[in-house]
């Protein structure tokens, strides 16, 4: 039976089952409003459209785009058509928009107006693309001969698509790109099977326990992971979702939550920080929001435990990356806690928590043995199963390296990088990463791009770059610079040096010069012995400054 498990019983439930209910989407204009029997038929135009543009299965459908209701039905009609939807992040620097739309030899692009001229600026350095389909009413004007279409256009000219073509659950149908390690983002594709498996996952109890009567708005971005699988696994459910549209602020968060009803919502730290900062100062109604899930970055306790008590709302705490099609654990008290005190009960919802049903770890030592569940000893975190990738897109080495042989027969692990311990009551908890990048606000910044480019400045010797924690952003980059024998920097002119290359969010937040960079016993430079300075209290590392993004 090779159309299993495929999306179409997804779309399926939600336009049968439930068609009075509500898609909300928050737009430029206000907020758009319509049914998943109105969506039924715009993914069935959609797909008509993409038809009639000459995609076809296995195509490769790129989006660049906000979380609105199209790019909602862009999740449908591209993998329902048997093309392969690739979401790219629509904030990166041009040379990684160019990059990974290039590497994915992406057909056809729909994109918001926003990613418009990005594209514009770089159309004669993109290889493949045959046409972009602009999510508005209209088309801008443009510099380049962008083959531009407007998805408005296209829906009112298509007649609904009636049947779908045949679907095999080993069919790519997404695909996203990953900044997780050195070198090159890499791309990591999901099939239909990997979604149908993640997206039940992450509805179950044992995960996020999405039911029909939830109000959700996913507010991580589209363009992340496949909004950590809410565009799948809130449909299948057949619960109200609410799509906050461009850039959303707190405001906006906040007034969507109120007027919708929002019950369960999700983003990375700094969204949910903001919020906060948001109702101390204006107030605000979260009376019909139950929980929030935070992930991407861990989740500060103070945050967790403010919600709580000033708003009634549970932080559901989640790990995951990229590979493991995002949420891979969910940290909440089991019964077992129930007469442990708050204090208890909040230690074990800071922690990643327990891996989801579905997938298995391992935590191993430099030797590759497994570490003792009792803590305090750490090793990096393995994990396989149905939603976890076993290989990226045309990358053999990062497979060489990023893998391991399973010894039972099994499926190989996918190493995570973090480095971990697990506790008694089998909670994981992320201690360190082992990989060279830093994570503010949710989204990579590349240490080595950095290194790389401060190296090229001719009065610099040596230069390396950390991730110190910072309050807002949960981690910002930190230059140590060693300088050449009798040249002098200083910290500005560094970090406009960096700004000719780099989004302003990527600086360095600060520059500290150095006669010379510890090294590890291989001459590599001991980011470890770095990172500790940082804490140490002659060291101070004063959070609060910080361009963030
Ligand atoms: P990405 O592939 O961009 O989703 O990033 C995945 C990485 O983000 C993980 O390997 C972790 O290093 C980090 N990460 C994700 N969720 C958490 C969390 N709840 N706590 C700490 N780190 C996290």
């Amino acid at each position: 039976m090779p159309e299993d498990l495929t999306l179409r019983p997804f779309f399926w439930r939600a336009t049968r089952l439930f068609p009075d209910t509500e898609v909300v989407s928050r737009t430029r204009d206000g907020v758009d409003r319509y049914t998943y029997a109105d969506f039924g038929d715009r993914v069935r135009r959609l797909a008509a459209a993409l038809a009639d543009l000459g995609v076809e299965p296995g195509d490769r459908v790129g989006t660049l785009g906000w979380n609105t209701h199209r790019h909602f039905e862009a999740y449908y009609a591209v993998p329902l058509s048997g093309a392969q939807l690739h979401t790219v992040n629509l904030l990166l620097q041009d040379d990684h928009v160019e990059y990974i739309v290039n590497d994915a030899a992406d057909d056809v692009l729909i994109v918001d107006r926003d990613a418009v001229e990005t594209l514009d600026r770089l159309w004669d350095r993109i290889d493949g693309v045959r046409e972009v389909v602009v999510m508005g009413d209209s088309v801008p004007e443009t510099e380049s001969d962008l083959p531009l279409s407007s998805f408005e256009e296209l829906i009112a000219a298509a007649d609904p698509m009636a049947s779908w073509p045949p679907l095999a659950e080993d069919d790519p149908a997404g695909m996203c790109y990953t900044s997780g390690t050195t070198g090159k983002p890499k791309g990591v594709e999901y099939t239909h099977k990997m979604i149908y498996a993640h997206a039940m996952m992450v509805m179950t109890p044992a995960a996020l326990d999405i039911a029909e009567d939830d109000v959700v708005m996913p507010v991580v971005p589209m363009f992340h992971v496949n909004s950590w699988e809410f565009p799948y696994a809130v449909t299948m459910a057949g619960a109200k979702q609410v799509y906050p549209g461009p850039s959303p602020d707190p405001a906006d968060l906040v007034g969507l939550i109120e007027s919708e009803g929002v019950t369960l919502t999700a983003g990375v730290p700094t969204v949910w920080i903001d919020v906060l900062d948001h109702l101390d100062e204006h107030g605000g109604n979260l009376s019909s929001l139950e929980r929030i899930v935070v992930g991407g970055s861990a989740a500060p306790r103070e945050v967790m435990r403010r919600y709580e008590d000033e708003h009634d709302v549970t932080i559901e705490h989640a790990w995951g990356m990229t590979e493991t099609m995002s949420i891979g654990s969910v940290s909440r008290p089991t019964s077992r806690m129930a007469d442990t005190d708050r204090e208890a009960k909040l230690d074990k919802r800071a922690k990643q928590g327990l891996l989801s049903p579905g997938l298995e770890m391992r935590v191993v030592d430099d030797g590759g043995e497994p570490v003792d569940w009792d803590g305090e000893a750490f090793g990096e975190l393995l994990v396989r199963g149905p939603s976890v990738v076993e290989s990226y897109y045309n990358r053999p080495e990062a497979d060489a390296t990023d893998f391991v042989e399973a010894d039972d027969g099994g499926a190989r692990w996918l190493r995570t990088g973090d480095i971990a311990t697990v506790d008694g009551d089998g909670y994981i908890e992320v201690v360190d990463r082992a990989k060279d990048v830093i994570k503010s606000g949710g989204e990579w910044i590349s240490s080595i791009e950095l290194e790389n480019a401060l190296m090229a400045h001719e009065d610099v010797a040596e230069a390396v770059v950390i991730a110190a924690a910072h309050e807002r952003w949960q981690e910002r980059p930190l230059a140590f610079v060693v300088p050449k024998a009798g040249r002098e920097l200083d910290v500005e002119g560094i970090r406009s040096f960096l700004a000719d290359e780099f989004p302003r969010w990527w600086l360095p937040d600060d520059v500290r010069f150095r006669e010379e960079i510890p090294k590890t016993a291989t001459g590599k430079f001991d980011k470890k012995t770095l990172r500790e300075t940082v804490d140490d209290p002659e060291l101070p590392y004063a959070p609060g400054g910080g361009d963030g993004q």
